[in-house]
């Protein structure tokens, strides 16, 4: 009998939690809330709990499942399964995670960061699916990446490869969070969109988006320029010029198949793809921009889950061949 794995997506708000097939099919899916404030040992309590929960929801035996995947913020050591630190889960430094929920809910248990499953998960049964390298760009309120070389991620030396959303794409720019000036997360982020809309307003521009509180939102802005408004139109051909820039290098270092873009941002569709790969063009080698794909995800709030899943998958299977 084939068996299946669990994936666990966590994050600061809500843990999600599927039964996923080897081929990635996902048989049972829920979310629940985190309870952040319960503290560290409840939070880990419910990770147990949730792996155990949807087992029985998708009507499996215990011997059915082979291993648990989990899908964290990180930074991690993706080896040792250790989360070095959390910023939306407070107190969670070195913490050993995936031994911790291993003992809680008896499954050997695996570690990758976020962005990298998702990355993963659309590499295997996504818009990605078949792609040899392919890499992803997280657009939320940072920006996160993932890169898939031949169905695997890459981590680099020291697992903390793929931080796409702290490419420079101008070296006099603004400071960033993670210390540095001018990344593209500064400026393309829904914080940064929220921020250089906010800036053009207060410089007077003309704008319906003017008199918007503390409120105001990167969906507002996209939204006020499919109406046609012209400072939000151009704070939009601005993000797809951030982004554009952060892309062409990326294809001129990779070569990649496909560039897939994740986030609330990607409703945005055509309004923010058309300028965006006008700027990749300008930025890049012809022929690697004429083979790379950009497109919009395919896979949405399950996506981490599925990932998390096929890294307890690759993961196991790596063991076997040790
Ligand atoms: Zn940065």
């Amino acid at each position: 009998m084939d068996k299946h794995y669990v994936g666990i997506d966590l994050g600061g708000t809500n843990i999600k939690g599927g039964v996923v097939t080897a081929s990635g099919e996902v048989l049972h899916f829920e979310s629940i809330e985190t309870e952040v404030e319960g503290g560290r040992d409840h939070v880990l309590d419910r990770i147990g709990m949730l792996a155990g929960k949807v087992r029985d929801a998708a009507g499996l035996q215990p011997e059915q499942i082979a291993a648990v995947g989990i899908g964290s913020p990180g930074p991690l050591d993706t080896k040792r399964g250790i989360i070095h630190e959390a910023p939306n889960l407070p107190g969670w430094i070195n913490l050993p995670l995936a031994d911790e929920v291993r003992r809680r809910c008896g499954y050997p248990t695996f570690l990758e960061n976020d962005a990298n499953s998702a990355a993963l998960a659309e590499a295997h049964v996504g818009a990605g699916k078949g792609t040899q390298c392919m890499i992803m760009l997280t657009l939320g309120t940072g920006i996160g990446g993932g890169i898939v070389l031949g169905g695997r991620v890459w981590h680099g030396a020291d697992d903390i490869a793929a931080e796409l959303g702290h490419v420079s794409v101008k070296y006099d720019g603004i400071p960033c969070n993670c210390g540095s000036i001018g990344c593209v997360e500064a400026y393309a982020s829904a914080t940064g969109v929220v921020r250089r809309a906010r800036q053009a307003i207060e410089q007077g521009a003309d704008s319906s988006l003017a008199g918007a509180d503390d409120s105001l939102t990167c969906e507002q802005v996209f939204r006020a320029a499919a109406a046609g408004d012209r400072l939000a139109q151009q704070v939009v051909d601005d993000t797809a010029a951030y982004l554009g820039t952060a892309i062409g290098s990326l294809i001129n270092i990779f070569n990649p198949d496909m560039i897939v873009l994740f986030g609330g941002m990607t409703n945005a569709g055509d309004q923010l793809l058309v300028p965006l790969r006008h700027e990749v063009r300008k930025r890049s080698f012809k022929i690697g921009a004429d083979r790379c794909k950009i497109v919009c995800s395919r896979l949405g709030a399950e996506a981490g889950v599925i990932g998390a899943a096929v890294t307890a998958m690759q993961a196991l299977q790596e063991q076997r061949e040790a």
